[in-house]
């Protein structure tokens, strides 16, 4: 079945107009959805201009009602969304309801009480020119364009879409090819819940719908691999649009010997394979402590034997991975793996009692740096695990890595926790936790080296959706101010006294 799928996916490439839509468990088709071509991409972006308008002149009251009655229908739509987001991407119901659905709901009660505050202007105190006053304001920048992934294809749309819309900015979303129905449906929602025409819309596609968006928009929220993120941001740069990257991740797990073992083995196994492994902020690889690899290694394996793996709507903790060819890099990762001589402690293969994408959650050992597991996204429910020395040897292989997204430190000393924290290249550092940095709106959730430029949530989550405005004002109104004409012997003697008198110390002053 999963063949039928692979092939099937191929057939779509060739219908390049229509999407075929499968399920990843059960490699049954869905449903077509029509590709938007570059007229159909032009259009929307006209119309979502002409909405944005008159949007952009409503109070940010006025604003949060709207988003706070869309929420209402998504708590009221929340069976049929899940019902939609399980179908394209093979999850667990459960974990589509928190995932997805809640942290979504979230979205809305925070940007829509927090952004006035966020985008309120800033007043800025001259520490020169004492003369003068100055603010710094925040403006919609017009059309946002939204790229997104496959696998929050909700939440990382409809999500990313809630602070831009507060923002003051209309939206348009391409969905990832491979799930454009979460997407779709959260758009005709809004359409439910008298979100203004045209202010959100959707438009799958392949790639060349998204390069037409960058074309087009004003500025492109990206989510999606470094591969892709290169070429958004160059196209993007062909137009001087400001685009922001979310994009992989390799994400380290430290655990030092003082750790709590049992919570940081429970930590291990949900950390790597929650959604499948399938998210960029997954425990990617892990690096233990001599004293305590071996028992770590036996607990993390216990616990992922008796994970249950099975269709959507059954009580499971693993489901179907989404995309066939992922599923195709995991069994390559983990070949190599072993031909380099890793050990598998469990899972290994694809499931062989199930049709769809279901692999079967895995756990390493043996692993060293020459294998793609412990260098490339793996983007699976594989956990490889590495012995070290000590704290030092892990935080250099932590590091030696293209990504920087997130990485996680195990230990019960707090202050050599934060001591590694600060060492670790990652854009974020969860202490005696994976992951739940996302849920912590108020910070910034973004990557460095290859895995983003720019950040979703904190300030910076919503003022990358803004034009930044600075206003300086005379405070007092003389008639002329000293650097202005005429030049006279006077002031050039004073002009090149001026350096000395300001940023000298005093020695240097009187030589001035
Ligand atoms: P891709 O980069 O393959 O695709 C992302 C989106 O870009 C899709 O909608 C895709 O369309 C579109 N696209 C493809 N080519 C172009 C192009 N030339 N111009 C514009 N758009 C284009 O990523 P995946 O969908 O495979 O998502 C998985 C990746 O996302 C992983 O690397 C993961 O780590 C990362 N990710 C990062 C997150 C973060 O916050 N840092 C969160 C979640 C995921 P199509 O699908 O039709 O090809």
């Amino acid at each position: 079945m999963a063949e039928a799928a692979v092939s099937l996916r191929s057939a779509f490439h060739i219908a390049r107009n229509l999407i075929t839509v499968t399920n990843p468990a059960t490699g049954q088709k869905i449903t077509d959805v029509p590709v938007t071509d570059a007229a159909g991409v032009y259009a929307a972006v006209n119309e979502a201009r002409v909405a944005q308008r008159q949007w952009a002149v409503l109070s940010f009251a006025a604003r949060a009602r709207a988003l706070r009655r869309y929420r209402d229908v998504i708590i009221d739509s929340k069976d049929r969304l899940a019902a939609v987001i399980v179908s394209e991407t093979g999850r667990p119901r459960p974990e589509v309801y928190t995932s997805e659905l809640f942290q979504l709901c979230d979205a809305i009660g925070y940007w829509s009480k927090h952004a006035p505050k966020l985008l309120a202007d800033e007043k800025v105190r001259p520490h020169l020119l004492k003369t003068k006053r100055a603010y710094v304001s925040y403006h919609p920048l017009g059309v946002v364009g939204i790229i997104g992934p496959w696998n929050f294809p909700f939440l990382l749309t409809i999500g990313e879409a809630i602070p831009a819309l507060m923002a003051g900015n209309a939206v348009v979303i391409k969905p990832s090819e491979v799930t454009p129905l979460s997407a779709l449906l959260g758009a005709e929602l809004a359409g439910a819940a008298g979100l203004p025409d045209g202010l959100l819309q959707v438009i799958p596609g392949y790639g060349d719908t998204g390069g037409h968006l960058v074309d087009s928009a004003d500025m492109i929220s990206f989510t999606g691999s470094v591969e892709t993120g290169r070429k958004v941001a160059q196209r993007g740069a062909q137009r001087l649009i400001p685009v922001s990257l979310e994009l992989g991740g390799k994400d380290p797990m430290i655990v030092l010997s003082d750790a709590n073992l049992e919570r940081a083995a429970n930590g291990c196994v949900w950390g790597g394979l929650f959604n499948a492994g399938q998210v960029c902020m997954s425990v990617e690889r892990v690096y233990v402590e001599e004293p305590i690899h071996d028992q770590f290694v036996e607990r993390v394996t216990q616990k992922v034997k008796q994970l249950r793996q099975g269709m959507a709507d059954e009580l499971v903790e693993i489901g179907s991975m989404t995309f066939p060819p992922q599923l195709e890099r995991v069994e390559q990762h983990v070949r190599d793996a072993v031909k380099k001589g890793a050990k598998v402690q469990t899972g290994g293969r694809r499931n062989p009692n199930l049709n769809g994408l279901f692999y079967e959650p895995t756990v390493l050992t043996d692993v060293t740096h020459d294998m793609a597991i412990m260098q490339d996204e793996t983007f699976g429910p594989v956990i490889p695990i590495m012995k070290v020395r000590d704290a030092d040897e892990a935080l250099r292989l932590a590091n030696d890595s293209r990504y920087g997204l997130t990485t996680s430190v195990w230990t019960r000393d707090g202050r050599s926790a934060r001591m590694l924290a600060r060492r670790l290249e990652a854009g974020s550092v969860c202490i005696n936790d994976h992951m739940v940095n996302f849920g912590v709106t108020e910070a910034p959730m973004g990557g460095c080296k290859d895995s983003g430029l720019g950040a979703r949530h904190g300030s910076q989550g919503i003022r990358k959706f803004c034009r930044q405005q600075t206003v300086v004002i005379d405070r007092f109104g003389p008639n002329s101010e000293i650097n202005w004409y005429p030049t006279t012997a006077r002031k050039a003697k004073l002009f090149r006294r001026v350096v000395n008198l300001f940023h000298s110390d005093w020695r240097n002053k009187l030589r001035a």
